[in-house]
């Protein structure tokens, strides 16, 4: 029979890799946690609408990377390309804006677009991100970019640089637009293919276009800070001065526009050196204008999202080593009377807290040693017909060869004790 085999850029993260996962969750939970954000969990899929209009039709996301399909009634669905888009139909569905607290969520899950796979780049990945609801106040955009820059520090990644820049508000960008369109067509035919077709739909994306030949255009191009209004000006002065009071160190970038076009204001990119092409390890910024557009009142928002794939690429080997290891008991349980006996013990300690582990295929003390050994058991309960028939075992510690009689009627207290280090 053929082997089917997973789906082209959709990747299984294998008992081996998953410890390294836990610990980038768990780590980026933790501090989000301590900023005051709670978990939300939103669907895998929505309507298409949602993603159209809060996304942008002229996206690299909306044009050509989405997963949609109808479902049953003709309704079309797609696969969530991003979180931001179902967080906030959630918050508007859910009136979270009736609430009297700041509502500032984090939602961590698998993300799916149909884009080349490469390293870095899949088509199903994982992201964690932030969203922080109705406080149009710098200082929420300085919470979200220090809870950004401590997840990825306290994992240790090297060289990331966090770049930030205005992107003042519609009006701002409505006085830019033709501006840098006027240019841009001055240059078009020194422009990448893609870029010659985002001078008319999104002209902002070509400035962050990475094709060599378009940066040398764009470096050169009119920069949107100069149209930007006292306003928006003032507001990004008082994010970069709250990012250098708490000593998070930033760099402008005048190019930094992101994909998406929800944003406004503040909007920042974490990059590291070391991943090659696909460098971005996350970005976000702030979206005021985004709820109303999805039919909610109008609501001042601030977030993020990281990739989960480039920074498990990034984080080195070293942070494994703080993911503590188990206290595991290998049970032998051999011969008949020990191989039941065995599997009360394993019931039992199991039942206690304790991990507990057999290779029921092992018929022998010596092929149970050596299981034993290759799973990393630092203990190992000898259990054979004799010691059944005594009511005891012993209790083997596999490193220091140490071995303590203990007996089965009060096994897992007894074992618990030993397990302590001493
Ligand atoms: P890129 O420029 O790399 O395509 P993007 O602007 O599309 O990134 P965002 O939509 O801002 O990315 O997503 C935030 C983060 O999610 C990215 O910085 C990246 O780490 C990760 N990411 C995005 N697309 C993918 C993908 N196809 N595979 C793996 N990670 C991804
Ligand atoms: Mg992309």
């Amino acid at each position: 029979m053929s082997v089917i085999k997973g789906v082209k850029g959709v990747k299984d993260l294998l008992p081996e890799e998953t410890p390294r996962w836990r610990f980038i969750e768990e780590s980026a939970r933790r501090w989000a946690t301590r900023y005051g954000f709670h978990e939300i969990r939103i669907p895998i899929f929505e309507v298409t609408t949602l993603f159209a209009r809060s996304i942008g039709a002229s996206t690299d996301i909306v044009e050509k990377e989405m997963y949609t399909f109808p479902d049953r009634d003709g309704t079309s669905l797609t696969l969530r390309p991003e979180g931001t888009a179902g967080t906030v139909r959630a918050y508007i569905e859910h009136n979270r804006a009736a609430i009297p607290v700041p509502q500032k969520y984090f939602y961590t899950g698998p993300m799916f677009r149909h884009e080349r796979p490469q390293a870095g780049r899949l088509r199903q990945f994982h992201q964690f991100g932030v969203e922080s609801y109705g406080i149009a106040d710098p200082r929420a955009d300085v919470e979200v970019i220090a809870l950004l820059w401590h997840i990825l520090h306290e994992l240790g990644l090297p060289s990331l640089t966090l770049e930030i820049n205005n992107l003042g508000q519609a009006a701002d960008r409505d006085i830019y637009r033709p501006v840098l369109v006027g240019y841009l067509k001055h240059h078009e035919a020194g422009l990448c293919g893609n870029c010659k077709h985002r001078i008319e739909a999104n002209p902002l994306r070509v400035l962050d276009c990475k094709v060599p030949e378009c940066r040398i255009i764009t470096e050169q191009a009119p920069r949107l800070s100069e149209s930007l209004s006292e306003t928006a000006r003032s507001y990004f002065a008082q994010v970069l001065a709250g990012l250098d009071l708490i000593h998070i160190p930033y760099s402008l970038n005048h190019r930094l526009v992101r994909g998406l076009d929800y944003y406004n204001l503040t909007t920042f990119e974490v990059t590291a050196t070391n991943l090659g092409a696909q460098n971005a390890v996350g970005a976000g910024g702030r979206y005021d204008g985004l709820v109303e557009t999805l039919g909610g009142a109008s609501t001042p928002a601030v977030g993020f999202a990281v990739g989960l794939e480039r920074i498990a690429m990034l984080l080195p080997d070293s942070q494994n080593s703080l993911i503590p290891a188990d206290k595991t008991v290998y049970v032998a349980g051999f011969g008949n009377k020990g191989s039941v006996a065995g599997l009360t013990a394993l019931e039992e300690l199991r039942t206690f807290g304790i991990p507990a582990v057999s290779d029921f295929r092992a018929t022998t003390l010596k092929a149970h040693l050596r299981q034993a050994d290759r799973l990393g058991c630092q203990f190992t309960l000898l259990l054979g017909d004799d010691e059944a028939i005594k009511g005891a075992a012993v209790l083997r510690n596999m490193e220091s060869k140490s071995q303590h009689d203990v007996l089965l009627s009060s096994l897992p207290s007894q074992v618990q004790s030993l397990l302590r280090p001493s």
